[in-house]
């Protein structure tokens, strides 16, 4: 069977830069991926022409005999490390599984990684959460060495090509029928050796550094809230895509407030004059204080509702509302005249339950319950 030729197999002209070539690749694959299409022998040949085609033209030298020689100039490679090596099928099949499904499956034996995830704890006031601000935070990370240019090898040296899986990064020990796949032992997978380490990252093609990130924190987010920084994390080893940068939200305690989703919760105390009588206090929200207007014979644990003084979810809903729990004080620190006005008061109320709403059916239950005792 005479192959296609490999730039018609991508739907790339034949000066197509690497990054054209990537990207048909990327589409084609995704859309003939043995996955999207179980039991399906058509779409994998294709698949296999594809990364077939796309293993030969994003690399420079096999692209450059390939322009030179035809196919025959890349399957006279191929002994040498191609196709038709250790890793075979399942070396290119690798390859679509980290490069497209990010990672995981498969993947191995392309020296290109994707750079991990980095995890940043973000901790804000109350305030910053609810209503959305603008953080600079610093973190370490690791990018791409500059001198290697993220090769790891010395300027001006390659990679070159392992001698014991021929690149593939993948030996197959046969035994009798059997024949088993192996990481190889050489290189650990990667396919490529470095003789001459770059002195800058010592191979690593990847340095530490400290980067500075303006992170936008929308309204409304609270604790364990995570913001995705696509591409703000490690770098990837030898050219590989980075990772994500997810900053992780942690309100701090406040005063105050407690919030309950999207309600604020705070106690109120009042004293116990304006509770009995009723009058004015001044109530704080998230946004300046409000006059809340106290009804005469007011007892502790009442509630007031504020309603939209909340906070507004980030993932939309409407605003939720500030609910306030009133505790009546007792007053301290009384002077003599105060405490003979309050006697007096005392005196005129006598034992008479009727100005405690609590006491009497409180007192009535304890009679109950010592009766019950004796029964
Ligand atoms: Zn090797
Ligand atoms: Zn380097």
């Amino acid at each position: 069977m005479s192959k296609r030729d490999y730039y018609e197999v991508l739907g790339v002209s034949r000066d197509a830069d690497k990054k054209a070539i990537k990207k048909a690749y990327r589409s084609l694959a995704n859309k003939y991926h043995p996955d999207k299409n179980p039991d399906n022998a058509e779409a994998l040949d294709k698949f296999k022409e594809i990364a077939e085609a796309y293993e030969v033209l994003s690399s420079d030298d096999k692209r450059a005999a390939y322009d030179r020689f035809g196919h025959d100039g890349v399957n006279g490679q191929a002994g040498a490390g191609g196709f038709g090596g250790a890793g075979g099928f399942s070396d290119i099949f690798g390859d679509v599984f980290g490069d497209i499904f990010g990672g995981g499956a498969g993947g191995g034996q392309s020296r290109t990684r994707r750079g991990s995830d980095l995890r940043y704890t973000l901790e804000l006031e109350l305030e910053q959460a609810v209503w959305g601000c603008e953080e600079k935070i610093r973190i370490p990370t690791l990018v791409d060495c500059e001198k290697c240019d993220g090769t790891g090898a010395k300027p001006g040296t390659k990679p070159k090509t392992c001698p014991t899986c021929n690149g593939a990064g993948q030996v197959r020990m046969s035994q009798g029928f059997f024949s088993v796949q192996q990481t190889c032992p050489q290189c650990h997978g990667q396919g490529q050796i470095i003789s001459d380490p770059c002195n800058s990252c010592h191979g690593q093609g990847r340095k530490q550094e400290y980067k500075t990130l303006n992170v936008k924190i929308p309204a409304g987010v609270d604790t364990g809230d995570r913001i995705r920084l696509s591409g703000e994390g490690e770098a990837g080893t030898f050219g590989g895509p980075a990772g994500d940068l997810f900053v992780q939200v942690s309100v701090k305690p406040h005063a105050i407030f407690e919030r309950d989703g999207a309600n604020l919760y705070c106690e109120v105390p009042i004293s116990f004059t304006t509770a009995a009588l009723g009058g004015e206090i001044d109530v704080p929200t998230l946004d300046g204080r409000v006059r809340l207007k106290v009804t005469p014979e007011c007892q502790t644990g009442k509630l007031f509702r504020l309603r939209n003084k909340g906070v507004k979810p980030v993932r939309g809903g409407p605003v939720g509302d500030l609910i306030c729990r009133v505790i009546v004080e007792t007053p301290v620190n009384l002077t003599e005249r105060q405490q003979e006005l309050l006697r007096e008061l005392a005196e005129t109320m006598g034992e008479d339950s009727h100005h405690s709403p609590k006491q009497k059916s409180w007192f009535d239950g304890v009679k109950k319950f010592f009766d019950d005792i004796k029964k």
